[in-house]
């Protein structure tokens, strides 16, 4: 193919764009072409800007308060000529630099990395078929078909359009859909307003459209701004947000406190120096340096292990959420339920015919009273297995003696009973093929299609019960003539079969006038004939019924919401034990689309809260639902796939896209995605949310007792005017290296057992509850006195400063790294997770417990932190008082577990 300048396809005429394009709206591209194009014009890809620079990322690893203190000390210690110290602490800001600027880089990649293993497929016309594609593999010239809710993959000129609205944010920042429409346009009409144009990344919000690709990857519109990925606050989340701000507080606090203990210092008559580095020690222990990038890494171990427990996190604040969770609503069909289908019954002529078989092969009996069915006799039955096998888009294959659907397995039930009356697809459309549909939308609860050869033409249609029995008038009995429908027959019969849980369509037909008008929703308005109902299973999944188990003993309610007819819904819902026995009292209700619209904003939130059954819910009710739930104070989590749905989702506090069934406008709305459409995943993923969050609370107890620990060492020295404890490096040394080889491994603790059976997080309960502050200062006040009592003590049995120190350091080190066990649990004791249950965090702790060892004993580490060798009866003193502290929280925690086993009961 010549190479495209033309830039402006949108004035040029239809005939004339197929030409320069050198493709056929009918047949596609062939195979041949395709390659050789692929190869001309490279994958439908945009290559990523490259985002902020590596340099810059890293420079802003210093951009923090914290480390503007560390580089003023750096300047002044070199200023005075404390080169050992001011080199120290350079190193230390340096590595903590590096750390940081690693650890986030490899977060914000993992993050991403998940966002785009979702690929979005395209469907085309090549060699003359139907096909779905993975979007990268379009090139120029290719013929897409749009329908709502996809994602349109490149730029294409529409060649047909049906109602088609695109909402085009992605690009020209207008969020009110766009309707599009196809023929020329002025040769200067401004991209916004080219309606006979779609470009990439834009989403398709209604209608249909066929259209044929004119640019692709970095050459469409949206690849050459080239904005699509925002990822600068990738990283931010409530709770990071909340420690930033903490983070800020304490800045102030602390020089506050600097400065009053430089005064009360130099009033005392110490050097300048002196106060200086007592100072710098105050700043430098009291920040938790580690604590974001803690918070950052436990956040992506969670991101990661949600998504091995096929839940993708698109938006990071999820992680938290999840763990809040208080009801989580969920579509049936799929997410519930297997979405395998089998068509069992059949009512059509007065008759009801029963079939055997189970799945999509092909092989089962048609009976009807225990007897096999001649099918020539039975007019009625055959007209609507065969409405049902012409009115469908999905089709049946064999792979390896397995039988596989492609397309809606409702439909492929369809094709499946036919089948087993010996009814082909292939001969039947060879009779009557087809010339128009309207495809099925939730919201009218039908599909239609318009067949015919010549001299004749047939509507049918198929859909939901109601929306079906409405539009007929006449109906088919069983030798095949017309009868006056009789709504009250075919309403019993479709009540029985959904009394057994089977999800029941109806079917009709109408002749129709040889027209050239397109088949709209008016022509299949009324004076449709009756033709019968099929009722087919869809049973349960297994693991949705132990996972809703374990949300209930969670303390979340589940909710079923569902297009499907109520008295299906909740016979399904028996199964799966989100009602009850039909009468017992206090039972859930199951309630119709219906009876909610009836419903005032108002009334709407009890009933919300008391029933577990939403059926025949139209997607616009959801938002409705979410927002009377949220209402009273619950957190909820929503599935959606309709594009209807996103709103929805948006709303919802936890927005949950089916990763295979869901559309892309859907999925671009959601916080997360289900690889696997399935409800166990998000029970997964709620789990995880909780262990994430128990995770982070660990780490914060953890490391706050350090800082106020090293905070008041400081303060109390410079009162009680005698020499620092702790050196400023000394003290650099010990929060870098804990916090990165103890403190961290908490973020790799395993879930704690019981962690399903405890109430949801609650969202406005502070992070640090009034039990956690006490320990802390417990630890803290624990610290300070170990610490200042042995270096004063070893003074006074004659030690030198520096072996005096080298106790309080060590100190500190042994005494964080006994109390890391207690804070493996908060509640649980050692014995009940395993000492081996985390191995890194032992890995941590043997390297922590060598690098001490090198710290007090090598000559190198002892010129740069004034540490110095140190004997048995010190180490004696170190252990016995840090294990201390260990043994006092255990003994804390065992009361609380009292009190709180009390509480829980
Ligand atoms: P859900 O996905 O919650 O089961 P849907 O909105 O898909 O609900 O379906 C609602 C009703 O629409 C079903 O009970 C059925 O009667 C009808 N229906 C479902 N799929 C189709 C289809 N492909 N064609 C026609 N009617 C359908
Ligand atoms: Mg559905």
């Amino acid at each position: 193919m010549k190479e495209i300048l033309e830039e402006h396809w949108h004035h040029l005429p239809d005939a004339e764009v197929i030409e320069l394009l050198e493709t056929d709206l009918n047949r596609g591209l062939d195979t041949f072409e395709v390659g050789h194009r692929q190869a001309q014009f490279g994958t439908n890809a945009i290559t990523q800007k490259k985002g902020t620079s590596p340099l810059v990322l890293f420079l802003m690893q210093f951009h923090q308060p914290l480390v503007y203190i560390l580089l003023a000390a750096v300047v002044i210690t070199s200023l005075l000529g404390e080169w050992v110290d001011s080199g120290v602490i350079f190193g230390v800001v340096l590595v903590n630099a590096v750390i940081g600027f690693i650890q986030e880089a490899k977060a914000v990649k993992a993050i991403e990395a998940l966002a785009q293993s979702l690929t979005t497929t395209a469907t085309v016309i090549r060699c003359e078929e139907r096909r779905q594609i993975p979007a990268t593999e379009l090139v120029p010239g290719d013929i897409v078909l749009l329908q709502s809710g996809d994602k349109v993959p490149a730029d294409m000129r529409l060649l047909t359009t049906r109602e088609l609205q695109i909402d085009e944010s992605a690009l020209t920042g207008e969020s009110v859909p766009v309707q599009k429409q196809n023929g020329l346009l002025p040769h200067d009409t401004l991209l916004a307003d080219r309606l006979n144009m779609a470009y990439s990344s834009t989403l398709v919000t209604y209608g249909i459209a066929t259209g044929v690709v004119v640019a692709t990857g970095n050459s469409t519109e949206i690849g050459r701004i080239n904005e699509l990925i925002a990822s600068a606050d990738i990283l931010t989340t409530p709770l990071t947000k909340k420690i930033a701000r903490f983070s800020g507080l304490l800045l102030y606090v602390i020089l506050g406190l600097a400065t009053i203990t430089f005064v009360v210092g130099i009033l005392r008559g110490e050097s300048w120096l002196e106060m200086f580095m007592a100072v710098v020690a105050l700043a430098v222990g009291a920040i938790p340096e580690g604590l974001p990038a803690a918070v950052t890494i436990t956040l992506a171990i969670g991101v990661a292990k949600m998504a091995r427990r096929n839940a993708i996190i698109r938006k990071l604040p999820a992680v938290e959420t999840l763990g809040s969770t208080t009801v989580i609503c969920s579509d049936k069909t799929g997410t519930l339920t297997q979405n395998q289908m089998t068509v069992q019954e059949l009512y059509a002529g007065g008759d009801l015919f029963l079939f055997s078989g189970t799945g999509y092969a092909p092989e089962g009996q048609i009976t009807r009273d225990n007897k096999a069915i001649a099918l020539p006799e039975l007019p009625a039955l055959r007209e609507c297995l065969i409405s049902g096998l012409l009115c469908n888009d999905a089709s049946l294959l064999r792979v390896d003696d397995e039988w596989r659907v492609e397309g809606d397995p409702t439909e492929a039930a369809l094709v499946v009973a036919a089948r087993k009356a010996g009814l082909e697809r292939d001969v039947c459309s060879a009779d009557l093929p087809r010339l128009d549909a309207i495809p099925f939308e939730s919201q009218y609860q039908y599909m239609a299609t318009e067949h015919g050869t010549a001299g004749y033409r047939v509507i049918y249609l198929k859909g939901s019960v109601e929306s079906v029995l409405d539009r007929c008038s006449n109906t088919l009995s069983r030798t095949g003539e017309l009868l006056p429908n009789d709504p009250g027959r075919c309403l019993r019969a479709a009540a029985e079969m959904a009394g057994k849980g089977l999800r029941v369509l109806a079917f009709a037909r109408l002749g129709r006038e040889i027209s050239s008008t397109a088949l709209g929703h008016g022509d299949v308005a009324g004076g449709l004939t009756f033709l019968g109902l099929q009722g087919m299973i869809d049973p349960p999944r297994p693991e949705a019924v132990e996972a809703v188990r374990a949300c209930q003993g969670a303390g979340i309610q589940v909710k079923m919401i569902t297009g499907d007819h109520v008295i299906t819904a909740a016979a399904i819902a028996r199964q799966i034990g989100l009602l009850g026995d039909a009468g017992e009292p206090g039972e859930p209700l199951a309630l119709n689309g219906r009876d909610l619209a009836a419903l005032s904003d108002a009334e709407l939130i009890g009933v919300a809260q008391r029933s577990a059954v939403f059926a025949r819910v139209a997607p616009e009710q959801k938002l409705r639902l979410v927002e009377a739930l949220q209402a009273s104070g619950n957190i909820v989590a929503m599935t959606g796939d309709g594009v209807n749905d996103a709103p929805a989702l948006r709303q919802a506090d936890i927005g949950v896209a089916m990763g295979i069934t869901g559309t892309e406008v859907a999925k671009e709305a959601a916080d997360m995605l289900l690889t696997d459409d399935n409800f166990s995943s998000i029970e997964a993923a709620v789990e995880e949310g909780r262990g994430v969050y128990d995770n982070l609370v660990k780490f914060i107890t953890w490391t706050l007792p350090t800082n106020l620990g090293e905070g008041l060492v400081i303060l109390a020295a410079v009162f009680a005017g005698v020499e620092l404890p702790i050196l400023p490096v000394q003290i650099l040394w010990i929060n870098m290296t804990t916090a990165v080889l103890l403190g961290l491994m908490l973020s790799f603790e395993p879930k704690e057992p019981r962690i399903m059976q405890r109430p949801p997080i609650d969202p406005q309960k502070p992070l640090l509850t009034r039990e956690l502050v006490i320990k802390i200062w417990i630890v803290g006040f624990l610290l300070l006195v170990g610490s200042f009592g042995l270096f004063e003590w070893e003074l006074q049995q004659g030690s030198s400063v520096a072996v005096a120190r080298t106790c309080a350091v060590n100190l500190f080190v042994f005494g964080e790294l006994f109390y890391l066990f207690n804070c493996r649990s908060l509640r649980h004791s050692i014995r009940s997770l395993g000492f081996f249950s985390n191995r890194w965090l032992l890995l941590g702790v043997g390297i922590m417990i060598l690098l001490q060892l090198l710290f007090t004993y090598l000559p190198v580490m002892q010129n740069a932190f004034g540490s110095q060798s140190i004997g048995l009866r010190h180490w004696g003193l170190i252990i016995g008082t840090s294990f201390t502290i260990y043994v006092v929280i255990e003994i804390e925690k065992w009361f609380r577990r009292g009190q709180l086993a009390r509480t829980e009961c």
